[in-house]
């Protein structure tokens, strides 16, 4: 069954007035990648430029005049969907819009608007528009699907601001769907196929469990959504999601993704709270009928938008590959609570 793992190493060095110091750094195991991640408790606290005050929306918020994703310019602007795929082109939902992505990653490749709001401050979306916008992606993906039933390497990702990769600051999902796998997809798939075998139940379930059991990172729930800090973050401030388990978007009602909205709105007040406006957030499937991996979504703190910021990245993540953050889990999940509230 899942363990988690983590050691203590200690830092030891005479500071600048002349004490001795041990500084200790903690070592997880994320019990789902089998990867290391550390939480240094020494930079808990310390003030990180570009967040004592959330950042002003970028001087040009307001300028919508060359925004592709506006709706004067969408329909000239944006390409449309085969009509295998979607015979009016585009598929409309409530204020979403989705169409193919201009500039794909994969061979199934789209973005979903979320209204036709060009500017929108970080946990202040209606949670219809969210709502929306999942549920134009679901059905994007059924249709991929349907055509193409190979395609079974999916993905829902979110870049917030354009400090976590977003290229237009109107706010949109990327849609996607490949015969090829990720590297997460390859490792997701391996790992929970062997958990299975292993043990005859689901991972993200088992993990979900065992995390109610400690409770410590637990945060709440949304419907059937279950949110909980991730133990050991490879982000700044993680959040998951867990559907447990539904295992293909099929399985997934209206109100389910109405559910997801209400979540993903929630933790991006939390990070509103700390003065972050960039964020990822990322939804992986595997529709070929037999995959074990349940529905999952990820959010991580990116940099923020702003003048002077640091990069989240540093060489150790770069080079090393460990991501080091500088809170506990169990004080974001403190912390996060109240938004399920
Ligand atoms: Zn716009």
């Amino acid at each position: 069954m899942l363990r988690l793992e983590k050691e203590v190493v200690i830092a030891r060095f005479i500071s600048p007035s002349g004490e001795t110091v041990q500084a200790p750094i903690e070592i997880r195991t994320n019990p789902i990648t089998g990867r290391t991640s550390r939480v240094a408790f020494s930079r808990i606290g310390e003030r990180e430029a570009g967040t004592d005050f959330l950042p002003a929306p970028p001087p040009f918020a307001g300028d919508t005049s060359q925004c592709p994703f506006c709706r004067p310019r969408l329909q000239s602007k944006t390409p449309r969907l085969l009509p295998e795929l979607a015979p009016d082109g585009r598929l409309v939902r409530g204020g979403s819009v989705l169409f193919p992505n201009l500039f794909p990653y994969g061979a199934y490749s789209a973005v979903s608007l979320f209204d036709d709001t060009h500017f929108v401050e970080i946990g202040t979306a209606p949670p219809a528009s969210y709502a929306d916008s999942f549920l134009n992606c679901a059905d994007y993906l059924q249709r991929v699907l349907a055509y193409d039933a190979e395609a079974v390497f999916m993905a829902i990702t979110q870049n917030h601001l354009p400090s976590a990769g977003g290229s237009l600051l109107h706010p949109h999902l990327q849609v996607q769907a490949d015969r090829v796998a990720s590297n997460h997809h390859r490792f997701l798939r391996a790992k929970a196929a062997r958990h299975f075998d292993e043990n005859g139940s689901l991972l993200f379930s088992d993990y979900l469990d065992h995390e109610k059991t400690e409770a410590d990172r637990y945060i709440g729930r949304t419907g059937g959504w279950e949110w909980l800090a991730a133990y050991a973050p490879e982000g700044f401030f993680e959040i998951w999601g867990i559907l447990p388990r539904v295992t293909s978007l099929s399985q997934v009602t209206a109100d389910g993704w109405k559910d997801l909205s209400r979540g993903v709105l929630n933790t991006q007040r939390f990070y509103r709270s700390l003065c972050r406006n960039g964020y990822n957030l990322g939804l992986l499937l595997i529709e070929d009928g037999m995959s074990r991996i349940e529905l999952r979504v990820v959010i991580v703190v990116r940099s923020n938008y702003a003048p002077w910021v640091r990069s989240d990245h540093t060489g150790f993540e770069v080079m090393l590959g460990d991501m080091a953050t500088f809170t506990a889990p169990e004080d974001t999940a403190t912390g996060a609570r109240p938004f399920w509230n």
